[in-house]
C-alpha cells in the first residue's frame, strides 16, 4: 500500500494495536480510540514460524515496538492487542493442526505467550484478544461500507486460500462457538456447475471446497484442466514448475492471454457461487471482495471489471434475494485488513 501523506493529528487515546500473523510475515497496525486507521503505512516483518514461539513473539513484539515509536507513542497510550492467527485452534488462543504454519506449533499457547510479553513491554496488565485472520480481514472493512449503509457484511477474499467472514449489521463479528464460522471456503463448490470434476483442497476434504476453485492453491489444478485446450501456449511447456506457472496467469490476464482469462473467469464463476451461499446463510447487504486479483497495483481496471462482473452474474444465478439488494465493494485495507480487524476487535473488547 502507498504512504499517505496527511496532516498528523495527535491520535485519540488509547490506541489499539493489531497484529497479523501471516505464514511468511507478519503485519503490525492499529487504531485509535474512535476507530479511526493510525497509519496505513504497511509494517511487516519475517514471522520465522520454523524458529518457534519465542522467535515469533519477539518478532511481534519489535514490529509493535517499532509502529509506537514512528506514531510517536508509547504502551502507556495503548488500550488492547488484537492477534489475527490462522485457525483451527484446540481451544480459543491455543493453536491447533494447520496447514499454515510450522505443524511443531501445534498445541502453543499463543494468547498466554503474547499476553505475557505485552505486560512485560507495557509494565502493567493490557487485555490481549484472538480471532481467525480471515474473520478479521471482514471486520476492518466492514466499518467503511457499514458508514455508508447500514447492514451485514459478507467478505471473501481469495490469496493463496479463500479468507471467509461474517460481520453482523451491528458491527460485531460472527465468531461462532468454536471460533470456526463462516467457513465458507471449506463449502462444497457446485463443481458439476462449473464443468470441473472435485478438486483436491489442502484441508484434505474430498468434496470440491470452493477454496480450491477460487484461490491461488487451486490454480495449478485449473490450469491442468484447462491447458489441453490451448495446446501451443506457452505455460504447456512441461519446463517450470506447476507453482510458476500458476503465478505467471495474473500478469497474462492482464495482457489478454485467452487462457488465463478463461481460468479467472471460471474463478469468477465459482466464486459467484461462493457469495450466493454466504448470502443463504448470512442475508447480508454488502460484499465486499479482496484478494490480488483486485489488488490496484497488480491489476488493470479492465481486468478488475471483468472479474467483478463475472462473480456478479454468478451471485445473481444463485442467489436468494434479489441481486439489486446487494451491494459489492472492492476491499480497501489491501494487506492491512487483518491488523486493523485484530485492533478493532480489542477496541471492541
Ligand atoms: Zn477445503
Amino acid at each position: 500500500m502507498d504512504n499517505v501523506s496527511f496532516t498528523k493529528m495527535p491520535h485519540a487515546t488509547p490506541v489499539y494495536l493489531g497484529i497479523d500473523c501471516g505464514a511468511t510475515t507478519s503485519k503490525i497496525g492499529g487504531v485509535d480510540a474512535r476507530g479511526a486507521i493510525i497509519s496505513t503505512t504497511l509494517r511487516q516483518r519475517p514471522t520465522r514460524g520454523e524458529d518457534g514461539p519465542v522467535a515469533i513473539i519477539e518478532g511481534w513484539m519489535e514490529g509493535a515496538d517499532a509502529f509506537l515509536r514512528d506514531e510517536g507513542l508509547s504502551w502507556d497510550d495503548v488500550g488492547g492487542v488484537g492477534l489475527a492467527i490462522p485457525g483451527p485452534y484446540q481451544d480459543y488462543g491455543i493453536l491447533g493442526p494447520q496447514p499454515n504454519l510450522p505443524r511443531s506449533l501445534d498445541g502453543w499457547h499463543f494468547l498466554d505467550d503474547l499476553t505475557a510479553s505485552v505486560a512485560k513491554a507495557a509494565r502493567r496488565e493490557i487485555t490481549v484478544v484472538t480471532a481467525n485472520d480471515g474473520q478479521l480481514a471482514g471486520l476492518g472493512e466492514a466499518k467503511r461500507v457499514q458508514a455508508i449503509t447500514p447492514g451485514g457484511v459478507l467478505m471473501l477474499v481469495p490469496g493463496s486460500g479463500l479468507g471467509c467472514s461474517y460481520v453482523h449489521a451491528d458491527g460485531t463479528l460472527l465468531e461462532g462457538d468454536h471460533r470456526a464460522a463462516a467457513i465458507l471456503c471449506h463449502m462444497p463448490a457446485p463443481h458439476v456447475k462449473l464443468g470441473l470434476p472435485p478438486f483436491q483442497c489442502g484441508c484434505g476434504r474430498d468434496w470440491g471446497c470452493f477454496e480450491a476453485y477460487t484461490s491461488l492453491s487451486g490454480l495449478p489444478q485449473l490450469l491442468s484442466h484447462f491447458l489441453p485446450q490451448f495446446p501451443n501456449h506457452s505455460l504447456a511447456s512441461p519446463a517450470s514448475p506447476a507453482k510458476e506457472k500458476a503465478l505467471a496467469l495474473r500478469e497474462l490476464a492482464q495482457q489478454g492471454d485467452p487462457l488465463a482469462l478463461a481460468i479467472f473467469d471460471l474463478q469468477a464463476r465459482a466464486m459467484g457461487a461462493a457469495v450466493a451461499t454466504g448470502c443463504m446463510a448470512y442475508d447480508p447487504t454488502h460484499i465486499v471482495i479482496g484478494g490480488g486479483l483486485i489488488d490496484p497495483e497488480a491489476t488493470t481496471p479492465a481486468f478488475r471489471q471483468r472479474y467483478l462482473e463475472g462473480i456478479k452474474h454468478s451471485t445473481a444465478e444463485y442467489v436468494w434475494v434479489e441481486i439489486d439488494k446487494l451491494h459489492f465493494h472492492e476491499a480497501s485495507l489491501g494487506e492491512l485488513s487483518q491488523a486493523t480487524g485484530a485492533a478493532l476487535l480489542a477496541l471492541g473488547r
